[in-house]
């Protein structure tokens, strides 16, 4: 058999970590099993869903690299389908047309209420055979009265409902237009859904799932709930905890391989590895492994795995992302790639790679105050005149020869390295924190490296 899981998002918003995280074990369980990821956009609720947040979902699927089969299907575009469903329900006795009106609906819950019952459908139109012309009605669900339905799920274990607790679910709106868990379940069925993995707050939709499948003649898919991801006070995760869209990590500097492994740790674990790499985590993943209570956010841990991506990856392949994220011509300086080295191991996201290699493609407007008043003293220039001096003289300007130069100076005046080193390093960048300064004169290059130190000391002693 072939394995085939989906992701069913609703295009009424930005795609938060919660949905990335349901996407990815769903796609994540499918590629281990060699089976198929396919998408469903359940844009129903015509007033809230929009084309924008769709192109938002996919765009966030693509960046964390969660490659679907096939075209997106429409969940809007299958409502005569869902229409022929409930009709089937209709006709072979499993669901009917209910003409209450609001009025009625209101009158009833309030009797149950005042005789202390807990307010539900009454079935009052299960026997109902007339078709009062014009009027307007909802198709429902006959649900059975008694006996249970068992949820057996792949992480929760089983689940056990009390039918007399589900009472008949509304399958078609008086509009004509389909509910979620009727369109769920035929559509999962026309697509041939396998194995459903969403969150936990759609168990108590599945129950009524199930024994739709079941009135329709069909086999229910195997469904795979997985517990929500709640802040680290606690409760569920939301706004006040951190960024909750995906849109906002990517923003922030992140890197899809960061956030997909940090998603995948959070629910599922194997032994107390923490690093996984996108293939380990094809070929490890299991429902089996994935926990059954909620998932705390940890921030310090993804911070920890981004700043260890950041270190992996190749430079090349960062300065590209960085390029894009700097206001400053990378053309007019030393070649990013060879700079990012420099930077990979200080930094813990791409916006602090492109803060940090911002000074060398731009000129300090401005000096640290601070700095100044701290690494400026009165033998400072002697230093500084003696290093422009042989440094015009070095034959070959690399890191080593800078390095020694600056050795070779400090010895001569019998001064610590940083007493030359911090005044190069605010002159050529305008603040007191950089790469090693002998590899960042190395990459400014010489020209470069004296003109700004001249111009820096200009600025300085006119102040
Ligand atoms: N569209 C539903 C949601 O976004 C998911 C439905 C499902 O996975 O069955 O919550």
């Amino acid at each position: 058999m072939t394995i085939r899981t989906r992701f069913a998002p609703s295009p009424t918003g930005m795609l938060h970590i919660g949905g990335a995280r349901t996407a990815l074990f769903s796609w994540l369980y499918a590629r281990h099993l060699g089976g198929e990821f396919v998408l469903r956009i359940e844009d129903t609720d015509l007033e809230r869903s929009t084309d924008e947040a769709t192109q938002v979902i996919l765009d966030g699927l693509k960046w964390l690299g969660l490659d679907w089969d096939g075209e997106p299907v429409f969940q809007g575009l299958r409502k005569a389908e869902h229409v022929v469903a409930a009709e089937q329900l209709i006709e072979e006795g499993h669901a009917y047309r209910c003409y209450c009106s609001r009025e009625e609906l209101d009158a009833m819950r309030e009797e149950q209420r005042a005789n202390g019952e807990k307010p539900k459908y009454d079935g009052r139109c299960r026997h109902r055979s007339d078709r009062p012309e014009g009027a307007p009605f909802v198709v429902r669900f006959r649900s059975p009265d008694e006996g249970e339905t068992v949820v057996r799920d792949m992480v929760l274990g089983d689940v056990v409902f009390n039918n007399a607790e589900l009472d008949d679910l509304i399958i078609l709106r008086s509009d004509g237009s389909p509910t979620y868990n009727l369109a769920v379940v035929a559509d999962d069925a026309a697509m041939g859904i396998t194995h459903v993995v969403r969150g936990s707050d759609h168990l108590n939709n599945t129950p009524r799932q199930i024994q739709l499948y079941q009135a329709l003649g069909l086999t229910p898919p195997q469904f795979a709930h997985i517990p929500l991801i709640h802040g680290p006070d606690g409760a569920k995760m939301s706004k006040r905890h951190g960024a909750v869209a995906i849109t906002e990590y990517r923003e922030a500097g992140f890197l899809p391989d960061a956030v997909v492994n940090y998603l995948a740790r959070l629910g599922w674990s194997h032994g107390d590895d923490e690093v996984f790499s996108r293939q380990q985590l094809v070929e490890l993943f299991d429902l089996a492994q994935v926990g059954k209570t909620a998932s705390r956010f940890d921030q310090q841990k993804l911070d920890w795995l981004n700043a260890h991506y950041l270190r992996e990856s190749a430079p090349a392949e960062l300065a590209v992302q960085v390029a894009g994220l700097m206001d400053v011509d990378t053309a007019n300086g030393p070649d990013l790639e060879a700079v990012i080295p420099t930077l990979q191991e200080r930094s813990k996201n791409l916006l602090e790679l492109a803060a940090g290699a911002r000074f060398f493609y731009q000129r300090p407007q401005a000096f640290d105050e601070k700095a100044v008043n701290k690494n400026f003293k009165p033998e400072t220039d002697a230093l500084l005149d003696a290093f422009v001096q042989q440094a015009a003289a070095l034959d070959d300007w690399s890191a080593e020869t800078i390095h020694a130069l600056i050795a070779a100076v400090c010895e001569q005046f019998e001064a610590g390295m940083g007493k030359l080193a911090q005044p190069i390093r605010i002159l050529i960048s305008g603040g007191s924190v950089s790469p090693p300064i002998d590899a960042t004169l190395a990459l400014l290059g010489r020209a470069e490296t004296l003109e700004r130190m001249q111009q820096g000391r200009e600025k300085l002693s006119a102040r």
